[in-house]
């Protein structure tokens, strides 16, 4: 393997899955790089489903192995809501804030705060379709806080951490991070 293609055009996603991937000395591409992919419709009930639908997609127009991730927030006094919609939480074309501020009015007084981001990373190749899966466990905190990151991060404590994925720099959210988690089996994977 000598290209991939992150199948993805959210520079946050591409920027913290190109870092992680860094050291593998092949050249990482993305979606940008591609102008003629159309954007793929999230439509599947299950992460796994929405990963390998827009790896299979990239992979097909490229020719290149293509990597995807598709996460949710999962939170438990809310049946593991908002999940795969996680992205649309609050509704169609709306912004991270709109869709933390609406989990935090559904979190409002609720005693139970334990939540997990869980990820699946697809990776469709000539060869194979695989995927792997990272969760990481912590808890949504009643205010905002920090400035990094992107999402739910403002809002999410990791267990074992007194800083929100947004206060913790790159270096550590991508260490123990569920996307970070997911990429490391796809790394162990190609490793062999
Ligand atoms: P996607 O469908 O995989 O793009 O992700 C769904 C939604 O989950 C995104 O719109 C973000 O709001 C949120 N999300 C994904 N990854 C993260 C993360 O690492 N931190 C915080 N929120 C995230």
């Amino acid at each position: 393997m000598s290209k991939i293609v992150i199948a993805s055009r959210n520079k946050n996603k591409i920027e913290e899955m190109k870092s992680l991937v860094s050291d593998l000395g092949i050249e990482i591409l993305s979606a940008l790089d591609f102008p003629n992919l159309k954007e793929v419709e999230e439509d599947k009930p299950t992460l796994e489903g929405n990963a390998l639908k827009k790896a299979r997609y990239v992979h097909k127009i490229t020719g290149l192995p293509a990597l995807s991730d598709d996460t949710g927030l999962e939170v438990e006094a809310l049946n593991g809501a908002p999940g795969v919609y996680s992205a649309r939480y609050a509704g169609e074309n709306v912004t991270y804030q709109d869709n933390v501020m609406k989990l935090q009015r559904k979190m409002d007084g609720k005693k139970n705060r334990n939540a997990q981001f869980r990820t699946v990373v697809a990776l469709i190749s000539e060869n194979e379709e695989r995927s792997f899966e990272g969760v990481c466990k912590g808890e949504i905190i009643q205010e905002q806080r920090g400035k990094k990151g992107f999402g739910y991060d403002p809002v999410f404590l990791p267990n074992g951490y007194d800083k929100t994925f947004a206060e913790l720099d790159a270096e550590i959210k991508n260490r123990i991070s569920h996307r970070g988690k997911a990429i490391q089996k796809f790394l162990n994977h190609i490793s062999g």
